[in-house]
């Protein structure tokens, strides 16, 4: 039988196992081995909290010299206009000039990578590309080529190697998805 757990109020079975995300990730980081061979030292620009596990993988798949960084898309209740208002945080240190690869853990509607990118050209970087463990096509909006999908899925939600529901399920070794199995 396989295992069910449980996350608040939903139960979710394994979905895709920590070998085979390994297996993607491995060859993630072999095109970006070859594409940027010979380039001026990229810097990998983490989003924060999801993309924390596949980044600490994928890094250490890459063979050339690298920098890393970390960034956050706050959001927060803006006025009553606005409606939600995201902010770019943690972009400390120059990128103008620099070859950027943001590693996202998820990219669904594009709605937070049209944001990242938005931001972060306007520090004028000499490029920037999206690396996402999972990309979901189906409800995808945006314009914006994601360069780097190591995986792509449904439109099914899952958690774990990081991606959370409601706060927990970060630390799941494995992709669990939600079953109505008991
Ligand atoms: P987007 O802005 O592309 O619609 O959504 C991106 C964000 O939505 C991700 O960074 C993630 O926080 C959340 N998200 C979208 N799909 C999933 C999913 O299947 N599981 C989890 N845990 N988060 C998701
Ligand atoms: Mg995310």
């Amino acid at each position: 039988m396989e295992q069910i757990i449980r996350l608040h109020d939903k139960r979710f079975k394994v979905m895709i196992p920590a070998a085979r995300i390994d297996e993607v990730v491995e060859a993630v980081a072999e095109r970006i081995n070859r594409d940027y061979a010979g380039k001026e030292t990229p810097i990998f620009l983490g989003v924060l909290n999801g993309s924390f596990m596949f980044f600490s993988d994928l890094i250490k798949k890459i063979e050339f010299n690298s920098e890393i960084s970390f960034v956050k898309l706050a959001s927060y209740a803006g006025t009553a206009s606005t409606g939600e208002v995201r902010s770019l945080i943690g972009l400390n240190g120059s990128i103008e000039g620099r070859h950027i690869i943001v590693v996202e853990d998820i990219v669904d509607t594009g709605e937070s990578i049209a944001h990242m990118v938005a931001e972060l050209t306007k520090h004028r970087p000499a490029s920037v590309e999206i690396c996402t463990l999972f990309f979901k096509p189906a409800s995808y909006r945006k314009q914006i080529p994601i360069r780097y999908a190591a995986m792509e899925i449904g439109n099914e939600f899952i958690v774990g190697y990081g991606l959370d529901y409601d706060q927990l399920g970060r630390s799941l070794k494995d992709i669990y998805v939600v079953t109505e199995e008991e």
